[in-house]
């Protein structure tokens, strides 16, 4: 599942042939997403666009009139051709002819993603309207972590990993961020102390930023070539690593499902 790092790298992929020109012509061979594209997306068309940012895992593509809303999904990718001439693959569901000849093409497999829009008049997006902040963010810090824990009986992995709370901290990144904060992940998020809100905080930023910036390395492969969307594995301390001896201290790393999820963490070096 493309995660905020992936989205962020995507979001910087295809911003430089989206931004101050126009999609000409949108074509769509698949209407049911996760959700219908509705058919006010054609007026995405002969606008110019003036932004493309990310709340989220959202990809917001702007015009004076309104916004499209991009989700991945599970499995979505963008991908930019700079020649109309490569064949559509299937599941491409989706292509943005630009003014200036490329093409962007919405791929995804499994159709968990979506493609929306809403008018500038609209409020905002019910999909976008309750999230945390970003995490990258100045908002996103110690005393917003604190609040948001007190008196909170929910695992401080779930706790952080709910979008209402912090944006874009998948199961991964939770699993790394609270290794390196030296948290065990099933903890009470009321249990946890300043300090350690401090050290959980950091190390959210760090490890998505760190991503970010190895992703801005790959980036050719991400948004351009034929391959899937791949995660950013290259400095993976526990996530995955069941058995394997701690960088840290060298015992196993165990694993455990919390909120349903995988979650991988050390006895030793997480308390
Ligand atoms: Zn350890």
């Amino acid at each position: 599942m493309p995660e905020l790092p992936e989205v962020e790298t995507t979001r910087r992929g295809i911003e430089p042939y989206l931004l101050h020109h126009s999609v000409n012509r949108l074509t769509i061979h698949q209407w049911q997403l996760r959700w219908a594209i509705p058919k006010t997306i054609k007026r995405l068309t002969d606008q110019v666009i003036t932004a493309v940012e990310r709340r989220g895992k959202y990809i917001l593509i702007k015009t004076s009139s309104g916004q499209a809303i991009v989700h991945l999904g599970m499995s979505g990718s963008l991908r930019i051709c700079t020649t109309n001439d490569e064949p559509r693959r299937k599941h491409d569901h989706v292509e943005m002819h630009l003014s200036n000849g490329s093409l962007l093409r919405f791929h995804d497999p499994r159709r968990f993603g979506c493609l929306l829009w809403q008018n500038s008049d609209e409020p905002t997006h019910s999909l976008l309207e309750k999230l945390g902040p970003e995490p990258l963010s100045n908002q996103f810090d110690t005393a917003h972590l604190i609040a948001a824990t007190r008196n909170k009986k929910v695992a401080i992995k779930n706790l952080i990993m709910n979008s209402h709370i912090v944006v874009g901290v998948g199961n991964i990144y939770a699993s790394e961020a609270l290794f390196m904060a030296g948290v065990r992940p099933g903890r009470a998020a009321g249990r946890i102390t300043y300090k350690e809100c401090e050290k959980l905080v950091d190390a959210i930023k760090l490890i998505l930023q760190r991503s970010i910036d190895q992703g801005g390395t790959t980036l050719r492969d991400f948004v351009n070539s034929d391959g899937e969307p791949g995660y950013f594995k290259q400095s993976l301390f526990v996530y995955g690593k069941e058995g394997e001896a701690c960088l840290n201290c060298g015992l196993p790393i165990k694993q455990k499902v919390i909120g349903q999820r995988s979650t991988f963490y050390c006895t030793q070096c997480q308390r």
